[in-house]
């Protein structure tokens, strides 16, 4: 494993930077100290791959010539959401059991306090950008299903099948594999010969369900907008919506305090209003790295009684208005990580896991 900072450590050399000094781990493994005052502007995603950097580049574009947040938030999320190669967001995403990709987005601005979100929008590759027509030129914050699509017609943005070849190989694997009491798959007779091992290798994203982007920006005016888009969790019901839409759960900013965007199962993001949670700990002094620590540890408090041996997968990320960052995932025997772009070039910032070994 990369890099790995115990949650010990990670805290010991924080506190020991002394106040208003934080540890920034980089990309190459070395860690290097950054200003508790950060470096705003910049801008993140929790999206780590090389269409996340290329998101941070394009975003970073707007920032640095003065452009606002929410114009570099909506670009950065347009480059992962066209990406057909990413099955978790936007076109090419991985679709519901029905074989339909059903996308949800949300969209803030910290600036003038407005949000806007779409919930199981069909055929338009960029939901992100719907979210921030329902915020900037509505006097609502959620539309969902046929509204939605309806609302995005509107507005001109182009139809298509948001299905790609990919995506659809992997759904109907998914379908073959999930049942021998039904009728998808290999006939009887055959079924025993059938190497099922190469289907899991073939198709990892079988097993793993899950997968959004979150972009949080802070502008060159300290203006702070954020956005969360994705396609939602693989193969869920019909008309299911995740927290991804859901102001306070898979997104909130608040211009006073920072930013926090949520990713994995969304029934417990919506539940413990997770990205509210965070930032309000923020506003309580605590830094974005123990904002998102506290809210992964929150939610596991809450079954405490149910289920103590509950620990739902979720990736946390937060930023503060000074520019200071944070990141945590529930569990895993990887750090994760999110990608930063500021005046200091792209980086990496590697958070750590909140329960190890669970
Ligand atoms: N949070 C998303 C949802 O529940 C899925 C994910 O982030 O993987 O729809």
């Amino acid at each position: 494993m990369k890099n790995q900072i115990s949650r010990r450590n990670f805290f010991f050399k924080t506190v020991g930077a002394g106040a208003g000094l934080c540890l920034i781990p980089s990309v190459s493994g070395t860690s290097f100290m950054q200003s508790g005052k950060g470096s705003a502007p910049l801008i993140i995603t929790s999206h780590t791959n090389l269409t996340g950097q290329n998101a941070m580049e394009a975003g970073w574009e707007i920032l640095k010539s003065g452009g606002t947040a929410v114009d570099a938030v909506e670009r950065a999320a347009n480059v992962i959401e066209v990406d057909p190669e990413d099955t978790s967001v936007g076109y090419g995403g991985l679709p519901n059991e029905r074989g339909v990709v059903q996308l949800d987005a949300s969209f803030m601005d910290g600036s003038t306090y407005s949000a806007g979100a779409v919930g199981c929008l069909e055929n338009i590759k960029t939901p992100s950008s719907v979210a921030r027509k329902v915020m900037e030129h509505t006097d609502h914050v959620l539309l969902v299903g046929t509204g939605a699509l309806e609302f995005a017609r509107a507005w001109g943005f182009p139809e298509e099948n948001l299905l790609t070849e990919k995506a659809r190989k992997i759904w109907l694997r998914w379908k073959e594999e999930l049942s021998p009491k039904d009728d998808w798959g290999a006939p009887e007779h055959l079924q025993n010969l059938v190497k099922k091992e190469a289907y899991w290798r073939d198709f990892p994203q079988i097993e793993n369900h899950y997968g959004t982007t979150n972009v949080l920006a802070i502008d060159a005016s300290g203006n702070i907008a954020g956005c969360t888009t994705t396609s939602g969790l693989s193969f869920k019901l019909n008309g299911r919506l995740g927290d991804s839409p859901i102001i306070g759960a898979g997104l909130y900013v608040d211009n006073e305090v920072g930013a926090a965007g949520a990713t994995g199962r969304g029934e417990d993001v919506i539940k413990s209003c997770a990205s509210y949670y965070m930032v309000l700990r923020m506003k309580d002094g605590r830094t974005p790295q123990q904002a998102c620590e506290d809210a992964l540890h929150m939610i596991v408090d809450r079954y405490r009684k149910v289920n103590p041996e509950f620990f739902p997968s979720e990736k946390f990320v937060a930023i503060n208005k000074s520019g200071e960052l944070g990141c945590a995932i529930m569990k895993g025997g990887r750090n994760p990580e999110m990608s930063v772009r500021s005046t200091g070039g792209f980086r990496k910032y590697e958070g750590i896991v909140a329960f190890p070994g669970k």
